[in-house]
């Protein structure tokens, strides 16, 4: 599952939990309600959405591209972070998932900071490059189809400013990827990307094991 912290058993996984987590409550029943569909394991981990909230405080973040809605947790988390001024622009396709977070995120009084696109993240991406958008984001979060990550990941290096922060999120794929057996799709896409970012002079990097694994990509 990826919504919990792989390579912890249960019980410190448990313990993580009850030590650590400060989930506010509409985080919770929204958690809780997304629990109940069936890609309930494509909605992040709590931990790691008080690590995203974390990061978006230290940084100093106004200015967020979510690519990858699902019901809204990661972008309630990070709303919850940001300042009064701070503005997401989030993208899904979607329509049933984005309407469970748009009723989350009105809620939780944070839905005028949220411009959500339902359209092909990559249709999105191009659309707010070619509205003169690139070096203006200072935080991104990657959790969509694998197989488009490069492309989100090439699209999103340009939209975040110099210093800007790219999580990209799933990068251990349950174990996959470091199993030579496995070659689905989802797995040599993400396998690929990992080797390309190791490489690639244009960010820092460090890939923590948080959730399903984090690769934290800060653009030069
Ligand atoms: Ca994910």
């Amino acid at each position: 599952m990826s919504n919990k912290s792989i390579g912890l058993d249960d019980r410190l996984y448990q313990y993580l939990i009850s030590a650590s987590l400060r989930e506010p409550e509409i985080l919770r029943q929204l958690r809780e309600e997304t629990a109940s569909l069936p890609k309930a394991h494509m909605q992040i981990s709590p931990e790691q959405g008080q690590f995203m909230a974390l990061l978006v405080k230290l940084a100093g973040v106004r200015k967020v591209l979510e690519v990858g809605v699902f019901t809204g947790y990661s972008s309630l988390s990070v709303a919850l972070a940001l300042p009064a001024e701070g503005r997401i622009t989030a993208c899904d396709i979607d329509e049933g998932w984005t309407s469970m977070a748009r009723r989350y995120w009105e809620k939780a009084e944070v839905a005028d900071k949220i411009d959500l696109r339902l359209a092909p993240a990559v249709d999105t991406l191009a659309g707010l490059l070619a509205d003169n958008q690139a070096d203006r984001y200072d935080f991104a979060f990657i959790d969509a189809d694998k197989e488009n990550y490069d492309a989100y990941y090439e699209k999103t290096l340009q939209l975040l400013r110099p210093g800007g922060l790219l999580l990209i999120d799933n990068v251990l794929w349950e174990g996959r990827v470091a199993d030579d057996a496995e070659n689905g799709t989802d797995t040599v896409a993400i396998r690929a990307l990992n080797r390309k970012i190791h490489d690639d002079s244009r960010v820092d990097i460090s890939l923590v094991p948080v959730a399903d694994g984090i690769t934290l990509a800060l653009k030069r």
